[in-house]
């Protein structure tokens, strides 16, 4: 099989970067098209990342050698379709939402799908928020955003926020064993890479926890999950009822790795804690019995031990795609209460994207 030519926007950030570097010798898809702000544009690859942070990669062979483009400039992007060098887009922009918006509607309405990692369109109605393990049925929803906007090839589907990345799929593999889930208390702890490049000041992380993340970000933990476990409906996704979330987010001296402490109350069937370490352990979804090829084999992975997950010892497992879960036992408040990890620049960031190509491509979007 011919791979398909890929565009990254935003490829010079700490997420874009993370996407060439899980891209190089990616079975189905070849970045041939890159494009960053204007302060890029023009330069070389190589030359736009040089002396940024610690992806730092040697990029000198492949695409350190293509030059950037402007992501604003969509008439550079539609060329560069029409010479088959960018099929699709990857968005790791980091902008003002409306102009993110625009722009990347603008890429849809030029036949380019986006698959995007930025929130400007996680709440519009029609755009799917993909976690390929749990709702790639609502891929179903593209063909009724194609119709709304007029786009014959074009969409845009969307990850979400990486704070939620670590959870999301146990609870929704406890949900789809039958046990509904009412209400969450959770507290994150977030990487300094989440915040994008340059970052958070060193003086003001190191020795220190920050308790704020930035606008919206526990709001997004409150609501995203609603419409993950959400249902098409008369061609818009309608959000779940449930659960009740409240979030706290708080930034720590952690390079990669967001972690979360959480507290559940199920419905009125209760599992024990044995029954939900089997749910876990057992979990499979799609992408794992499409056998995707950036699929984790195993997408939860519980430890016995009592001291993890740990970001340093953990954010790793499996090609850094799957969540790793510990510390499940009884809450004094709510039923349960258990620690999840996952790695916000892979899974929650550029891997969970190409995860989320992949399952397209698998589903026919993506030619
Ligand atoms: P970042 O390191 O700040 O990178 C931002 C990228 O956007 C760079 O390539 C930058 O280009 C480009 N850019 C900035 N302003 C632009 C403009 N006016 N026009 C065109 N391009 C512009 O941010 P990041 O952490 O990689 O995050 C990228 C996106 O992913 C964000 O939407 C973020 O919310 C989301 N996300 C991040 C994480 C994470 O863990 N970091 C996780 C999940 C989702 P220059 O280098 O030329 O400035």
């Amino acid at each position: 099989m011919a791979k398909i030519p890929v565009g990254v926007l935003g490829a010079t950030g700490m997420v874009g970067q993370q996407y060439i570097t899980l891209l190089d010798n990616h079975p189905w898809f070849d970045v041939k098209y890159v494009a960053a702000s204007p302060r890029s544009a023009g330069k070389k690859y190589s030359e736009a990342v040089a002396g940024r942070w610690q992806l730092a990669k040697d990029y000198a062979a492949n695409v350190g050698k293509i030059t950037v483009e402007d992501a604003n400039d969509v008439k550079c992007a539609i060329a560069a379709h029409k010479r088959k060098k960018c099929a699709f887009v990857f968005s790791a922009l980091e902008m003002g939402k409306d102009e993110t918006s625009a722009l990347e509607e603008a890429y849809a309405a030029a036949g380019i799908p986006v698959i995007s990692n930025a929130s400007a369109h996680r709440w519009t109605p029609d755009v799917p928020v993909l976690i390929a393990e749990i709702n790639p049925h609502h891929t179903d929803i593209i063909p009724f955003q194609r119709k709304a906007h007029g786009w014959d090839k074009g969409f845009i589907a969307v990850k979400p926020n990486c704070s939620i990345q670590s959870y999301m799929t146990p609870l929704h593999a406890l949900v789809q064993a039958g046990y509904l889930i009412k209400k969450i208390i959770v507290t994150t702890m977030q990487a300094v890479s989440g915040a994008g490049y340059p970052g958070v000041p060193s003086l003001d992380i190191i020795d220190n926890i920050i308790p704020y993340i930035g606008v919206g970000e526990e709001e997004k933990s409150e609501k995203e999950p609603l419409k993950i476990f959400g249902s098409i409906i008369n061609g818009v996704i309608q959000n779940a009822i449930m659960p009740k979330i409240s979030a706290t987010c708080n930034r720590v001296p952690v390079v990669d790795g967001h972690t979360a402490c959480l507290s559940i109350a199920f419905g009125l069937k209760k599992p024990s804690v044995d029954e939900i370490k089997k749910v876990w352990q057992s979990f499979k979804g799609l992408p794992q019995e499409a056998k995707l090829p950036t699929a984790p084999q195993q997408p939860i992975i519980y430890r016995e031990e009592e001291n993890r997950p740990q970001p340093r010892k953990d954010r790793d497992a499996d090609k850094a795609m799957a969540v790793v879960i510990g510390r499940l036992r009884p809450c004094n408040v709510l039923d349960v209460r258990f620690t999840a990890l996952s790695h916000n620049t892979v899974r929650g960031a550029a891997g969970g994207g190409i995860l989320n190509a992949e399952l397209l491509k698998y589903k026919g979007y993506l030619g």
